[in-house]
């Protein structure tokens, strides 16, 4: 017998090397309210038996909106200073996805996402292209300002003119990124969300795993629902998120076991830091990272939201 909970959510808001030296309570604070602002969003959506993509989409809206993440509003500074944003968002029972890449001025990319793959015969979108998408559809967009913060613009100064670029959790002093939200919902649907400003003075419209199906995002009623988080490239290469769908479905895994596969054998020999979260078909969540922190939370079975950043 199963004590599985009826609905599950589980959301990330970035990893990375975090250090408990340098996190200090009112800091901490101000993330870990993001995290649960986040989680009751999501979790509203659940507990009134609304859709998992509802849901997921609600939980990431939020954290787009909250300036402390590397995603809609926190988004980071590219090399030319401005902010080029990547999103996707995945159903599980119909395998219905939607992403959009280097969008600029989207208040919710997230949101552009889900109505590329309502509202377009694609699935990704990007640039001006999106743009244009957006507006059409009457996608709420902001003004630059909107996007400025003084903490992502100093992290842009320290690397703007030169050829390296930064994933915002490698950062000595701003240590997380993109993020994402998985949900089970009460008709026993599965769905997944991730969206990201991606590196920081990253150049030649650069794009992470983040908007990439399979990669960053992925969501499959027979298995589980992921959203990745870390060093984009080397998901790509794992095709990470489709990976612990893969090891489930053709060789019969639980989900802790894909996870740990995929995160710990599979990502490291790739350069792999990261982490990801994940949610099965029974509403079991696995929050799973190789690196020394992650930003994360999820419902506990009494619909409590518990949020962590370390390997606690
Ligand atoms: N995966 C994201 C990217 O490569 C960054 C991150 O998760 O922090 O764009």
């Amino acid at each position: 017998m199963s004590d599985a909970p009826r609905f599950a959510l589980a959301i990330h808001g970035g990893a990375g090397t975090i250090a408990r030296s340098e996190m200090n309570p009112a800091r901490e604070k101000a993330y870990r309210d993001g995290l649960e602002h986040a989680l009751r969003m999501g979790g509203t959506v659940l507990r009134e038996g609304g859709q998992a993509l509802d849901a997921v989409e609600a939980a990431v809206r939020s954290l787009e909106d909250c300036p402390h993440f590397n995603a809609g509003r926190g988004a980071v500074f590219n090399a030319d200073g401005q902010h080029e944003m990547d999103a996707s968002v995945m159903r599980g029972d119909t395998l219905q996805a939607g992403a959009v890449a280097s969008v600029q001025n989207v208040r919710n990319p997230v949101t552009l996402a889900r109505r590329v793959m309502e509202k377009s015969p694609h699935v990704l979108l990007s640039g001006l292209g999106a743009f244009e998408f957006a507006h059409r559809e009457k996608i709420l967009l902001e003004d630059d300002q909107y996007f400025f913060d003084q903490f992502r613009y100093d992290q842009w100064q320290r690397t703007k003119g030169t050829d390296t670029y930064q994933l915002d959790h490698s950062d000595g002093e701003h240590k997380y990124g993109t993020v994402g939200a998985v949900a089970l919902d009460v008709h026993g649907h599965l769905a997944a969300a991730t969206s990201t400003g991606g590196m920081t003075n990253k150049r030649w419209m650069r794009i992470g795993d983040s908007p990439l199906i399979g990669a960053g995002t992925y969501a499959n009623d027979a298995t589980c629902a992921v959203s990745c988080t870390g060093h984009g490239e080397s998901f790509i290469r794992a095709v990470a998120a489709h990976d612990v769908h893969a090891l489930m479905a053709y060789k019969g895994l639980s989900l802790a076991e894909a996870v740990r596969v995929v995160v710990h054998e599979k990502l490291p020999p790739l350069d792999g830091d990261g982490g990801l979260i994940a949610v099965d078909r029974t509403g079991r969540v696995v929050l799973d990272f190789n690196c020394t922190g992650m930003y994360r939370g999820h419902l506990a079975a009494d619909g409590t939201p518990v949020t962590a950043i370390f390997k606690d």
